[in-house]
């Protein structure tokens, strides 16, 4: 006999096909079902090594969606597709999408930035800022050397949307495989201050090691800290996260807000 659904049935396998095809939008927010989990070592046993080797070169926080996906297989890529499309509102954190890179944004290298660790000279990783960013962290940093004989290092930067997305699923299984934990550390791809030139974020780290990230209180000690909450609106840098806001402190993470005085500049500029 063929078979021919009757409309109740039609409807009932319509919904069916859309409950399986859109199983992996309905991620688990609290905690990831067993398959999810073995989806989730299996793509970062694909992905580990690759973003190992960018940042042996020195190229991990500009990677693209295209080359993280390229090893993927096509459940790996659905999972990936998954963690990205989550919705910032629904996970009822501070998070909020912000905008994204574009095509036009240009990026300088921060090479040779050293800092003391356990007392020995230690290269970190090549960061990179739009350029508007870095010249305005320039002009900052002369202040501060001016004013305190000091100065404060890059130690985040820039990161794509991609690398941001790789993050957050690297630190997933330090988060109790939680998404909703693991959001209250990381951001979700699209709403990190690090991916929007726009609204570009520095974490700070002083030359000799301290970034706050143990202890936020020491960087919050620190004179450069009082120093940047006098004068960094002055180079458009505000702090993000306050002690008294609703997210947790982090007094070393700034962004940078002047792309709007910049265009303003430059249209002046124009005879
Ligand atoms: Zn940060």
């Amino acid at each position: 006999m063929r078979f021919r659904p009757n409309p109740i049935t039609a409807l009932a396998l319509g919904a069916l096909f859309f409950w399986t095809a859109g199983s992996f939008a309905a991620v688990s927010l609290e905690s990831l079902s067993e398959s999810e989990t073995a989806l989730l070592k299996s793509t970062l046993k694909v992905l580990d090594p690759l973003v190992n080797e960018r940042k042996t070169a020195g190229t991990a926080p500009l990677i693209t969606f295209e080359e993280l996906y390229a090893p993927l297989k096509p459940e790996q890529a659905d999972f990936l597709d998954a963690v990205r499309r989550l919705d910032p509102a629904e996970l009822k954190g501070s998070s909020r999408k912000l905008p994204p890179p574009s095509a036009g944004d240009t990026f300088v290298r921060l090479d040779h930035q050293r800092m003391l660790k356990e007392g020995k000279p230690t290269p970190l990783d090549p960061q990179y800022l739009p350029r508007p960013a870095f010249e305005a962290y320039q002009r900052m940093m002369e202040a501060m050397e001016q004013d305190l004989g000091k100065r404060l290092l890059v130690e985040s930067g820039y990161r794509s949307p991609a690398y941001q997305l790789y993050l957050f699923i690297f630190y997933m299984p330090k988060h109790g495989h939680s998404i909703r934990e693991t959001n209250r550390h990381v951001a979700l791809p699209g709403c990190s201050e690090h991916g929007s030139p726009a609204r570009q974020a520095i974490d700070f780290i002083t030359p000799g090691g301290v970034n706050g990230e143990d202890r936020p209180e020491e960087f919050e000690e620190l004179q450069e800290y009082g120093w940047l909450l006098v004068r960094a609106g002055e180079f458009g840098f505000h702090l993000s996260y306050p002690r008294s806001g609703p997210s947790a402190f982090e007094p070393w993470h700034w962004h940078w807000e002047g792309a709007q005085a910049v265009i303003a500049r430059d249209r002046e500029a124009k005879p």
